[in-house]
């Protein structure tokens, strides 16, 4: 590990390893009567073709496609006397690529039915539990001995006859609480209780049901890995997912993640905000990011295919963030051939570019928070969607072009929190003392915060304090409730009467006079001397129209707080102004929380983009370069995909180049291009043309 990396507190794993060599990977998933229909040289070529240099291949669990011996162990009805697994891995090592077998435990046939009913997953109602989709099979349960024996034979057999670089487990984690007799048995040995009926983070069992459920997938896991290793000890248990994240950044060396498409109204950051999700914890081991070239929404059509804006868009997104694409094929026969020439395009850039792509660390120094483990704070209505805060948050960080990284709220050691210079909390309203220290702590050592609404309001059990727990640094205490859904009510944008200026955080807004307000606001009192650049103007009627006018003109109720400790500083708003963001989009919220943030900040940050669009940007060291990626994401389509096409734009980009360091070259690498450039020995300046799916500048140090 070099010193930079230690610097900064993003770890990774021994660059020697298998782990870190596979840059693009190839899933192709078998379906049962692929054997003798498919063509397995076909993919082989194709995988050759496109430079992949890891493979996802099908071989056992609910379908062997290999000729096991496991009794019970369902050979494809199609095998015959063939291998397709054993043939594909064989095709693949000699390609040079890293191979993982597939399993996928959670289905199940009639007569595993019938010689080991324990086996099956049973509903609440007590009825052993028929697969959801395929009405021949049984839902299989993950904690009982469907997994923990029969499948770790599975593995056992495939490691011994294939030596596979890992076996990556689909679908192994189960589907919602299984009533059967191992589980009601071996819960109330955990804990003494009855398994919970419903699903409610709110309610006590449940909360012990998910520790112990979590805990039995953790032996799992181990129980697995141990099997593999002892076989060939490079190789890797790799779970599709696992329930927390923090032990998924302990116990994996390689990390994938089944992040596949958009669906409804997810936004195309999607992507990348899941990569930095899991960077938060796995620091800079590999990850992969799974990729479905088919339509990912909930009817489920696994054969078809997206257009290429949409794919390219997509994994974007992910290469911006860290992610090493993986694409995923259901079926060997293709029907509809028209995505492998956009694979393949995708492929190519990154192949010829891959060594600006094995980064070293992200260069971001905004942090946002994200709580996984929390208690949901909702027992009050105006604490409903708090999902929405964080989305708000990322969502005008994105639209503000601030590379930034996410921040996992049970890791805010210094090692963790090292490379940020500030920290974003949208709405973290249930922190613990301790994880307020922490915060005091970053603030003590020179850090900033910016936070919204009810932050630190409850601790770590979900018990509403008294006041916040972050008090002493908001400057302010808590007062007297929530108020909203507020009506027509707005924000007061005022000059310093001293100064006869605007606040910064102002910035474009000087002519506004007044903007409207976030939908609820924390009441607070403030305990220290602030200024009051924003102030509260109270809803008044919106109807009738003849009575629409403010019956207070002003007040000196701030909703915004801003103070300075030191060399940090402190933006604390009562309003629920992320949130609001994401339900409404105000393009004045974008610009208040915009020039919040950078106000916050303090520095430049080490790209700033200006043109016009809605453009992602990173920014990532490598060994002797560093990247700007610009993924575009300018189309009437942002909100609701499909892309239909990829509308160019062009970007002035301004460079920070880390001090000791010239730029020895620039390059466009997605237009393959040598542009010219400007540097003033401390920003490089670079003008970017046509922008389509994503450009990255490449900047040889
Ligand atoms: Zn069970």
């Amino acid at each position: 590990m070099s010193d930079s990396l230690l610097i900064t507190g993003f770890g990774t794993t021994d660059e020697g390893s298998w782990f870190n060599r596979p840059m693009r990977w190839a899933q192709l998933t078998l379906v049962e009567n692929d054997p003798g229909r498919f063509d397995p040289d076909f993919w082989l070529n194709y995988f050759k073709r496109i430079h992949a240099d890891g493979a996802t291949l099908s071989a056992g669990g609910v379908v062997a496609y290999y000729p096991t011996d496991v009794p019970l162990h369902h050979r494809s009805k199609w095998l015959g006397s063939s291998d397709p697994f054993g043939y594909l891995l064989n095709g693949c090592r000699k390609l040079g690529m890293s191979v993982i077998a597939r399993t996928d435990p959670h289905a199940t046939w009639q007569n595993v039915y019938e010689a080991h009913p324990d086996w099956i997953s049973v509903t609440s109602g007590g009825e052993k539990r028929r697969h959801w989709a395929d009405p021949e099979l049984w839902v299989t349960c993950a904690f009982g001995p469907y997994n923990f024996d029969f499948m770790t034979l599975i593995h056992k057999e495939i490691m011994e006859r294939y030596e596979p670089d890992g076996i990556f487990s689909n679908r192994w984690a189960g589907h919602g609480i299984c009533y059967c007799e191992h589980c009601v048995r071996n819960f109330r040995d955990y804990s003494g209780m009855e398994l919970p009926r419903v699903d409610d983070e709110a309610d006590p069992v449940y909360l012990k049901y998910t520790e112990w459920s979590t805990g039995r997938l953790k032996e799992l896991w181990l129980l697995w890995d141990d099997v593999i290793r002892k076989q060939r000890s490079t190789s890797r248990f790799i779970p599709n997912g696992f329930p927390d994240k923090v032990i998924t950044g302990q116990l994996s060396d390689i990390v994938f993640t089944d992040h596949q498409a958009r669906s409804g109204f997810t936004a195309p950051w999607a992507n990348g905000r899941v990569a930095k999700e899991l960077r938060a914890s796995i620091g800079m081991k590999p990850l992969g990011g799974i990729f479905s070239v088919g339509v990912e929404e909930q009817y489920r059509w696994k054969d078809s295919v997206q257009n290429e804006a949409e794919i390219r868009v997509w994994v974007s997104e992910g290469t911006a963030n860290g992610m090493r694409p993986w694409f995923t094929k259901f079926s060997g026969v293709i029907y509809d051939k028209r995505w492998l020439n956009t694979v393949d395009k995708i492929y190519q850039v990154h192949y010829k570019n891959e060594k600006y792509l094995r980064n070293h660390y992200p260069m971001a120094r905004v942090g946002m928070l994200f709580t996984e483990q929390s208690p949901v704070i909702n027992h009050e209505k105006w604490q409903k969607n708090s999902e929405d805060h964080s989305s708000g948050m990322y969502h005008a960080l994105i639209e503000a072009r601030i590379p930034f990284e996410m921040v996992n709220d049970r890791l805010l050691d210094p090692g963790h929190l090292k490379a940020f210079r500030l920290l974003v909390l949208p709405n973290i309203a249930s922190l613990s003392d301790e994880q307020c220290n922490q915060l005091r702590r970053f603030v003590d050592g020179g850090g900033s915060l910016l936070a919204t609404f009810e932050t630190s309001l409850y601790d770590a059990q979900g018990k509403r304090r008294s006041d916040f727990g972050l008090a002493d640094l908001f400057g302010v205490s808590y007062d007297d409730g929530v108020e909203g859904p507020m009506q027509n009510s707005y924000l007061r944008l005022k000059k310093n009467p001293e100064t006869g200026l605007y606040h910064q955080v102002l910035k474009g807004l000087e002519d506004a006079y007044r903007i409207i307000n976030s939908i609820h606001r924390v009441r607070v009192k403030p305990t220290s001397d602030f200024p009051s650049p924003v102030t509260l103007i109270p809803s008044y009627p919106d109807l009738p129209m003849e009575e629409v006018y403010p019956r207070v003109e002003d007040s000196n109720i701030r909703e915004l707080y801003l103070r300075e400790i030191g060399s940090s500083r402190l933006v604390y708003f009562p309003g629920d102004i992320d949130r609001t963001f994401h339900q409404i989009l105000c393009s004045d919220h974008a610009r208040l929380l915009n020039n919040s943030v950078r106000w916050a900040l303090n520095e430049e940050p080490f790209a700033e983009v200006s043109g016009p669009g809605v453009i992602d940007v990173t920014v990532w060291r490598q060994e002797h370069s560093m990247t700007v990626h610009l993924v575009n994401l300018t189309n009437p389509m942002l909100m609701k995909g499909p892309f239909r096409e990829l509308i160019p734009v062009q970007a002035q980009v301004s460079v920070k180049i880390p001090e000791g360091f010239a730029p020895k070259g620039v390059q466009l690498l997605a237009a393959g291009l040598e542009p010219k450039y400007d540097f003033d020995g401390n920003r490089l300046l670079v003008s970017v043309s046509n922008i389509y799916d994503a450009e990255i500048i490449g900047i040889d140090l």
